[in-house]
Protein backbone atom coordinates (compact mmCIF):
# COMPACT_ATOMS: atom_id res chain seq x y z
CA UNK A 1 0.00 0.00 0.00
CA UNK A 2 1.22 3.47 -0.94
CA UNK A 3 -0.25 7.06 0.14
CA UNK A 4 1.09 10.49 -0.58
CA UNK A 5 1.38 13.29 2.59
CA UNK A 6 0.31 16.52 0.49
CA UNK A 7 2.70 18.73 1.36
CA UNK A 8 4.04 21.34 -1.53
CA UNK A 9 7.51 21.03 -2.10
CA UNK A 10 7.52 18.41 0.95
CA UNK A 11 5.23 15.95 -0.24
CA UNK A 12 6.52 12.71 0.71
CA UNK A 13 5.17 8.71 -0.04
CA UNK A 14 4.66 6.62 2.62
CA UNK A 15 4.95 2.85 1.74
CA UNK A 16 3.44 0.32 3.48
CA UNK A 17 4.16 -3.99 3.50
CA UNK A 18 5.42 -7.26 4.29
CA UNK A 19 9.24 -7.16 3.65
CA UNK A 20 9.40 -3.69 3.08
CA UNK A 21 12.97 -3.16 4.10
CA UNK A 22 14.21 -5.87 1.25
CA UNK A 23 13.25 -2.82 -0.67
CA UNK A 24 14.82 -0.01 1.12
CA UNK A 25 17.92 0.56 -0.90
CA UNK A 26 16.01 0.85 -4.38
CA UNK A 27 13.03 3.34 -2.74
CA UNK A 28 15.61 5.48 -1.01
CA UNK A 29 17.70 5.94 -4.42
CA UNK A 30 14.06 6.75 -5.82
CA UNK A 31 13.67 9.47 -3.15
CA UNK A 32 17.09 11.14 -3.87
CA UNK A 33 18.88 9.96 -1.33
CA UNK A 34 22.55 10.01 -1.74
CA UNK A 35 24.61 7.41 -2.22
CA UNK A 36 28.25 9.40 -2.49
CA UNK A 37 27.71 10.64 1.33
CA UNK A 38 27.54 8.37 4.26
CA UNK A 39 24.07 7.71 5.55
CA UNK A 40 23.75 7.42 9.27
CA UNK A 41 20.87 4.41 10.70
CA UNK A 42 19.86 5.46 14.45
CA UNK A 43 18.17 2.84 15.95
CA UNK A 44 17.87 1.75 19.98
CA UNK A 45 19.50 -1.65 21.13
CA UNK A 46 16.18 -3.56 21.35
CA UNK A 47 15.02 -2.91 17.26
CA UNK A 48 19.05 -3.25 16.59
CA UNK A 49 19.50 -6.47 18.18
CA UNK A 50 16.81 -7.84 15.58
CA UNK A 51 15.98 -5.58 12.35
CA UNK A 52 19.62 -3.82 12.11
CA UNK A 53 21.54 -6.05 10.41
CA UNK A 54 18.48 -6.53 7.59
CA UNK A 55 18.23 -2.65 6.89
CA UNK A 56 22.27 -1.76 6.67
CA UNK A 57 22.49 -5.03 4.67
CA UNK A 58 20.20 -4.00 2.19
CA UNK A 59 21.30 -0.68 1.81
CA UNK A 60 25.23 -1.32 1.84
CA UNK A 61 24.14 -4.02 -1.12
CA UNK A 62 22.52 -1.06 -3.03
CA UNK A 63 25.27 1.19 -2.95
CA UNK A 64 25.13 3.21 0.43
CA UNK A 65 27.85 3.78 2.97
CA UNK A 66 26.30 2.91 6.07
CA UNK A 67 27.38 4.28 9.27
CA UNK A 68 25.00 3.02 12.20
CA UNK A 69 24.06 4.72 15.97
CA UNK A 70 22.23 2.32 18.15
CA UNK A 71 21.06 4.54 21.35
CA UNK A 72 19.37 2.97 24.79
CA UNK A 73 15.88 1.75 24.24
CA UNK A 74 13.32 4.10 26.19
CA UNK A 75 12.29 7.86 26.43
CA UNK A 76 15.46 8.94 28.20
CA UNK A 77 16.83 8.45 25.01
CA UNK A 78 15.46 11.28 23.68
CA UNK A 79 17.87 13.80 25.33
CA UNK A 80 19.87 17.19 24.24
CA UNK A 81 22.92 14.38 25.39
CA UNK A 82 22.36 11.83 23.26
CA UNK A 83 22.11 14.69 20.28
CA UNK A 84 25.50 15.46 20.77
CA UNK A 85 26.65 12.00 20.74
CA UNK A 86 25.21 10.91 17.40
CA UNK A 87 26.24 14.37 16.23
CA UNK A 88 29.89 13.10 17.31
CA UNK A 89 29.23 10.01 15.62
CA UNK A 90 28.11 11.76 12.32
CA UNK A 91 31.44 14.28 12.27
CA UNK A 92 33.59 10.99 13.01
CA UNK A 93 32.36 8.94 9.94
CA UNK A 94 31.95 12.27 7.63
CA UNK A 95 28.49 12.78 7.26
CA UNK A 96 28.25 16.11 5.39
CA UNK A 97 25.06 18.30 3.78
CA UNK A 98 24.20 15.77 1.14
CA UNK A 99 23.65 13.23 3.55
CA UNK A 100 20.84 11.12 5.49
CA UNK A 101 19.46 10.43 8.55
CA UNK A 102 17.73 7.20 8.84
CA UNK A 103 15.59 6.34 12.14
CA UNK A 104 14.56 2.34 12.28
CA UNK A 105 12.49 2.66 15.40
CA UNK A 106 9.50 3.19 17.30
CA UNK A 107 8.53 6.67 18.20
CA UNK A 108 11.60 7.58 20.67
CA UNK A 109 14.03 6.87 18.05
CA UNK A 110 11.76 8.55 15.13
CA UNK A 111 11.68 12.07 16.90
CA UNK A 112 15.12 11.97 18.45
CA UNK A 113 16.75 11.20 14.42
CA UNK A 114 14.25 13.70 13.21
CA UNK A 115 15.89 16.37 15.23
CA UNK A 116 19.24 15.01 14.79
CA UNK A 117 18.67 15.72 10.89
CA UNK A 118 17.07 18.73 11.47
CA UNK A 119 20.13 20.59 13.53
CA UNK A 120 23.10 18.84 11.56
CA UNK A 121 24.52 21.24 9.31
CA UNK A 122 21.24 23.53 9.55
CA UNK A 123 19.17 20.24 8.72
CA UNK A 124 20.03 17.26 6.26
CA UNK A 125 17.47 14.46 4.47
CA UNK A 126 15.46 12.27 7.22
CA UNK A 127 14.11 8.92 6.23
CA UNK A 128 11.31 7.53 8.32
CA UNK A 129 11.31 3.34 8.87
CA UNK A 130 8.75 2.88 11.85
CA UNK A 131 8.97 -0.53 13.81
CA UNK A 132 6.03 0.26 15.79
CA UNK A 133 2.48 0.55 15.66
CA UNK A 134 2.33 3.52 17.35
CA UNK A 135 4.77 4.96 15.12
CA UNK A 136 2.49 5.05 12.32
CA UNK A 137 1.71 7.92 13.96
CA UNK A 138 4.53 9.81 15.23
CA UNK A 139 6.85 9.11 11.90
CA UNK A 140 3.61 11.15 9.39
CA UNK A 141 3.67 14.44 9.98
CA UNK A 142 6.98 16.26 11.02
CA UNK A 143 6.96 16.64 14.37
CA UNK A 144 10.62 16.10 15.98
CA UNK A 145 11.82 16.38 19.44
CA UNK A 146 13.96 15.58 22.44
CA UNK A 147 12.86 16.12 26.18
CA UNK A 148 13.72 18.67 28.57
CA UNK A 149 14.37 17.73 32.25
CA UNK A 150 11.43 20.25 32.81
CA UNK A 151 9.48 19.14 29.55
CA UNK A 152 8.80 16.69 27.28
CA UNK A 153 8.98 17.66 23.50
CA UNK A 154 10.15 20.75 24.41
CA UNK A 155 13.15 21.02 21.80
CA UNK A 156 12.10 20.20 18.49
CA UNK A 157 12.01 21.35 15.16
CA UNK A 158 9.50 20.66 12.20
CA UNK A 159 11.17 18.92 9.62
CA UNK A 160 8.97 16.08 7.27
CA UNK A 161 11.10 12.79 6.14
CA UNK A 162 11.91 12.46 2.28
CA UNK A 163 9.78 9.06 2.53
CA UNK A 164 8.20 6.62 5.38
CA UNK A 165 9.12 2.82 5.06
CA UNK A 166 6.79 0.76 7.02
CA UNK A 167 7.57 -3.02 6.90
CA UNK A 168 4.73 -4.88 8.65
CA UNK A 169 7.45 -7.74 9.10
CA UNK A 170 9.03 -5.69 12.33
CA UNK A 171 5.78 -5.52 14.15
CA UNK A 172 5.83 -9.04 14.82
CA UNK A 173 8.48 -8.81 17.61
CA UNK A 174 6.86 -6.43 19.38
CA UNK A 175 5.84 -6.90 22.86
CA UNK A 176 1.77 -7.21 23.51
CA UNK A 177 1.72 -4.21 25.48
CA UNK A 178 2.73 -2.19 22.98
CA UNK A 179 0.82 -3.40 20.15
CA UNK A 180 -2.16 -2.48 22.41
CA UNK A 181 -0.72 0.99 23.47
CA UNK A 182 -0.18 1.77 19.55
CA UNK A 183 -3.57 0.66 18.67
CA UNK A 184 -4.86 3.23 20.74
CA UNK A 185 -3.55 5.92 17.92
CA UNK A 186 -5.12 4.07 15.43
CA UNK A 187 -8.44 3.95 17.21
CA UNK A 188 -8.19 7.72 17.96
CA UNK A 189 -7.76 8.31 13.93
CA UNK A 190 -10.99 6.77 13.50
CA UNK A 191 -12.68 8.34 16.48
CA UNK A 192 -11.73 12.13 15.11
CA UNK A 193 -12.38 11.30 11.12
CA UNK A 194 -14.14 8.40 10.17
CA UNK A 195 -16.85 6.64 11.63
CA UNK A 196 -16.64 3.31 8.92
CA UNK A 197 -13.03 3.34 10.03
CA UNK A 198 -14.36 2.76 13.92
CA UNK A 199 -16.74 0.34 13.43
CA UNK A 200 -14.47 -1.80 11.17
CA UNK A 201 -11.75 -1.06 14.25
CA UNK A 202 -14.78 -2.70 16.58
CA UNK A 203 -15.12 -6.23 14.09
CA UNK A 204 -11.21 -6.59 14.05
CA UNK A 205 -10.30 -6.19 17.03
CA UNK A 206 -9.40 -9.76 17.44
CA UNK A 207 -7.01 -9.81 14.02
CA UNK A 208 -5.48 -6.52 15.40
CA UNK A 209 -4.39 -7.42 18.37
CA UNK A 210 -2.83 -10.95 17.08
CA UNK A 211 -1.07 -8.70 14.25
CA UNK A 212 -2.77 -10.40 11.19
CA UNK A 213 -1.10 -8.83 8.38
CA UNK A 214 -3.70 -8.08 6.62
CA UNK A 215 -5.99 -6.35 8.92
CA UNK A 216 -2.61 -4.42 10.85
CA UNK A 217 -2.20 -3.45 7.00
CA UNK A 218 -5.22 -1.83 6.60
CA UNK A 219 -5.57 -0.16 10.27
CA UNK A 220 -1.92 1.79 9.61
CA UNK A 221 -2.83 2.69 6.06
CA UNK A 222 -5.92 4.18 7.55
CA UNK A 223 -4.05 5.66 10.60
CA UNK A 224 -1.59 7.21 8.50
CA UNK A 225 -4.45 8.50 5.88
CA UNK A 226 -6.15 10.33 8.83
CA UNK A 227 -2.92 11.58 10.42
CA UNK A 228 -1.73 12.38 6.34
CA UNK A 229 -5.03 14.20 5.50
CA UNK A 230 -4.82 16.27 8.93
CA UNK A 231 -1.26 17.38 8.39
CA UNK A 232 -1.37 18.33 5.34
CA UNK A 233 -4.17 20.95 5.99
CA UNK A 234 -2.38 22.19 9.21
CA UNK A 235 1.38 21.66 9.18
CA UNK A 236 2.06 23.57 11.97
CA UNK A 237 -0.96 23.29 14.17
CA UNK A 238 -2.08 26.57 13.27
CA UNK A 239 -6.02 25.32 14.58
CA UNK A 240 -7.34 22.02 12.69
CA UNK A 241 -4.17 19.98 13.44
CA UNK A 242 -4.97 20.43 17.37
CA UNK A 243 -7.46 17.37 16.55
CA UNK A 244 -4.96 14.86 17.06
CA UNK A 245 -4.65 15.94 20.53
CA UNK A 246 -8.00 13.83 21.36
CA UNK A 247 -7.77 12.25 25.02
CA UNK A 248 -4.29 13.99 25.27
CA UNK A 249 -4.85 16.59 27.52
CA UNK A 250 -5.89 14.05 30.26
CA UNK A 251 -3.59 11.04 29.62
CA UNK A 252 -0.81 13.25 29.26
CA UNK A 253 -1.78 14.51 33.13
CA UNK A 254 -1.92 10.64 33.73
CA UNK A 255 1.70 9.97 32.33
CA UNK A 256 3.02 12.93 34.23
CA UNK A 257 1.48 11.98 37.49
CA UNK A 258 1.53 8.07 37.23
CA UNK A 259 5.17 8.36 36.61
CA UNK A 260 6.22 7.40 32.73
CA UNK A 261 6.69 3.62 32.37
CA UNK A 262 3.63 2.88 34.80
CA UNK A 263 0.95 3.60 32.02
CA UNK A 264 1.66 3.57 28.34
CA UNK A 265 1.55 6.69 26.44
CA UNK A 266 -1.39 4.85 24.68
CA UNK A 267 -2.69 3.37 27.59
CA UNK A 268 -2.97 6.82 29.37
CA UNK A 269 -4.46 8.39 26.54
CA UNK A 270 -7.20 5.11 26.14
CA UNK A 271 -8.32 6.75 29.14
CA UNK A 272 -7.87 10.25 27.96
CA UNK A 273 -10.48 9.40 25.43
CA UNK A 274 -12.85 7.83 27.43
CA UNK A 275 -12.75 10.89 29.62
CA UNK A 276 -12.95 13.27 26.47
CA UNK A 277 -16.19 10.82 25.54
CA UNK A 278 -17.80 11.46 28.99
CA UNK A 279 -16.73 14.91 28.79
CA UNK A 280 -18.80 15.02 25.43
CA UNK A 281 -21.96 13.39 26.34
CA UNK A 282 -22.04 15.98 29.34
CA UNK A 283 -22.29 18.42 26.68
CA UNK A 284 -24.72 17.17 24.46
CA UNK A 285 -23.18 14.42 22.04
CA UNK A 286 -25.23 11.07 21.89
CA UNK A 287 -24.72 8.39 24.47
CA UNK A 288 -23.50 6.19 21.53
CA UNK A 289 -20.16 8.02 21.34
CA UNK A 290 -19.03 7.13 25.03
CA UNK A 291 -20.59 3.49 24.56
CA UNK A 292 -18.72 2.90 20.89
CA UNK A 293 -15.52 4.69 21.99
CA UNK A 294 -15.45 2.67 25.31
CA UNK A 295 -16.10 -0.71 23.60
CA UNK A 296 -13.47 -0.36 20.98
CA UNK A 297 -10.88 0.71 23.34
CA UNK A 298 -11.82 -2.35 25.50
CA UNK A 299 -11.77 -5.02 22.89
CA UNK A 300 -8.06 -4.27 21.45
CA UNK A 301 -6.94 -4.63 25.43
CA UNK A 302 -6.70 -1.40 26.30
CA UNK A 303 -7.14 0.30 29.74
CA UNK A 304 -10.46 2.23 30.43
CA UNK A 305 -10.38 2.85 33.84
CA UNK A 306 -8.15 5.58 35.66
CA UNK A 307 -6.40 3.76 38.32
CA UNK A 308 -7.87 4.51 41.69
CA UNK A 309 -4.42 5.56 43.60
CA UNK A 310 -3.68 8.09 41.16
CA UNK A 311 -4.40 11.69 43.05
CA UNK A 312 -7.27 13.42 41.51
CA UNK A 313 -5.31 17.13 42.84
CA UNK A 314 -2.37 16.21 41.02
CA UNK A 315 -4.25 15.35 37.92
CA UNK A 316 -5.61 18.67 37.76
CA UNK A 317 -3.28 20.60 38.42
CA UNK A 318 -0.49 18.40 35.72
CA UNK A 319 -3.60 19.41 33.05
CA UNK A 320 -3.18 22.93 34.23
CA UNK A 321 0.76 22.57 33.21
CA UNK A 322 -0.02 21.72 30.06
CA UNK A 323 -1.13 25.34 29.54
CA UNK A 324 -4.56 25.20 27.40
CA UNK A 325 -5.96 26.12 31.01
CA UNK A 326 -7.42 29.74 31.48
CA UNK A 327 -9.37 31.23 34.63
CA UNK A 328 -11.20 28.06 35.09
CA UNK A 329 -11.94 26.80 32.05
CA UNK A 330 -9.13 25.45 29.61
CA UNK A 331 -9.65 23.96 25.38
CA UNK A 332 -10.42 20.25 25.06
CA UNK A 333 -10.76 18.46 21.81
CA UNK A 334 -14.12 16.88 22.17
CA UNK A 335 -16.18 14.27 20.26
CA UNK A 336 -19.77 15.74 18.73
CA UNK A 337 -20.43 12.04 16.82
CA UNK A 338 -18.36 9.03 16.29
CA UNK A 339 -15.66 10.36 13.50
CA UNK A 340 -16.20 13.58 14.42
CA UNK A 341 -14.61 16.33 16.93
CA UNK A 342 -14.37 19.98 17.65
CA UNK A 343 -12.13 22.19 19.48
CA UNK A 344 -14.01 23.39 22.95
CA UNK A 345 -12.34 26.24 23.98
CA UNK A 346 -14.42 27.11 27.14
CA UNK A 347 -14.63 23.59 28.95
CA UNK A 348 -14.99 24.42 32.90
CA UNK A 349 -12.13 22.96 34.89
CA UNK A 350 -14.89 21.94 37.69
CA UNK A 351 -16.38 19.55 35.08
CA UNK A 352 -12.92 18.18 34.03
CA UNK A 353 -12.43 17.35 37.54
CA UNK A 354 -16.01 15.58 38.09
CA UNK A 355 -14.95 13.60 34.70
CA UNK A 356 -11.59 12.42 36.05
CA UNK A 357 -13.43 11.33 39.32
CA UNK A 358 -15.70 9.33 37.34
CA UNK A 359 -13.32 7.62 35.67
CA UNK A 360 -11.81 6.11 38.44
CA UNK A 361 -15.43 4.11 38.86
CA UNK A 362 -15.86 3.33 35.25
CA UNK A 363 -16.98 -0.51 34.95
CA UNK A 364 -14.20 -2.59 32.46
P1 LIG B 1 9.45 3.48 21.67
O1 LIG B 1 10.14 4.02 20.49
O2 LIG B 1 10.12 3.64 22.98
O3 LIG B 1 9.17 1.93 21.44
C1 LIG B 1 8.54 1.17 22.44
C2 LIG B 1 9.38 -0.03 22.86
O4 LIG B 1 9.35 -1.03 21.84
C3 LIG B 1 10.85 0.27 23.08
O5 LIG B 1 11.31 -0.48 24.17
C4 LIG B 1 11.51 -0.23 21.80
O6 LIG B 1 12.86 -0.60 22.00
C5 LIG B 1 10.67 -1.41 21.46
N1 LIG B 1 10.58 -1.74 20.04
C6 LIG B 1 10.40 -0.90 19.00
N2 LIG B 1 10.23 -1.58 17.87
C7 LIG B 1 10.31 -2.88 18.18
C8 LIG B 1 10.19 -4.08 17.42
N3 LIG B 1 9.87 -4.05 16.12
N4 LIG B 1 10.35 -5.25 18.07
C9 LIG B 1 10.59 -5.28 19.39
N5 LIG B 1 10.70 -4.20 20.16
C10 LIG B 1 10.56 -3.00 19.56
O7 LIG B 1 8.00 4.08 21.85
P2 LIG B 1 6.79 4.41 20.85
O8 LIG B 1 5.59 4.04 21.60
O9 LIG B 1 6.99 3.85 19.49
O10 LIG B 1 6.89 6.00 20.71
C11 LIG B 1 6.72 6.85 21.82
C12 LIG B 1 7.37 8.17 21.52
O11 LIG B 1 6.76 8.74 20.37
C13 LIG B 1 7.23 9.20 22.62
O12 LIG B 1 8.50 9.76 22.89
C14 LIG B 1 6.30 10.25 22.04
O13 LIG B 1 6.57 11.55 22.50
C15 LIG B 1 6.59 10.13 20.58
N6 LIG B 1 5.51 10.59 19.70
C16 LIG B 1 5.80 11.51 18.75
C17 LIG B 1 4.81 11.97 17.89
C18 LIG B 1 5.16 12.93 16.81
O14 LIG B 1 4.26 13.43 16.12
N7 LIG B 1 6.42 13.23 16.59
C19 LIG B 1 3.51 11.49 17.99
C20 LIG B 1 3.23 10.54 18.97
C21 LIG B 1 4.24 10.10 19.82
ZN1 LIG C 1 -0.23 10.36 21.21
Amino acid sequence: RELTVELGERTYPIYIGEGLLDEAGKLFAQRGISKKSPLMIVTDANVARRHLDRLASVLTEEGFTVVTAIVPAGENSKSLAELERLIGIALEHGLDRKSAIVALGGGVVGDLAGFVAASFMRGVKFVQVPTTILAHDSSVGGKVAVNHPLAKNIIGAFHQPELVLYDLKTLQTLPEREVKAGLSEVVKHGLIWDADFVQWCDDNAEKLTALEPDTLGYALYKGCSVKAAVVSKDERENDLRAILNLGHTIGHALEAVAGYGELLHGEAISIGMVGAAKLAVRLGAPEEVYQVTKRVLSRVGLPVRLPEHLNTDDIMRAMMHDKKFQEGTMVFIVPTAIGAVEINKSVSSSLIREIVEQLKQEAV
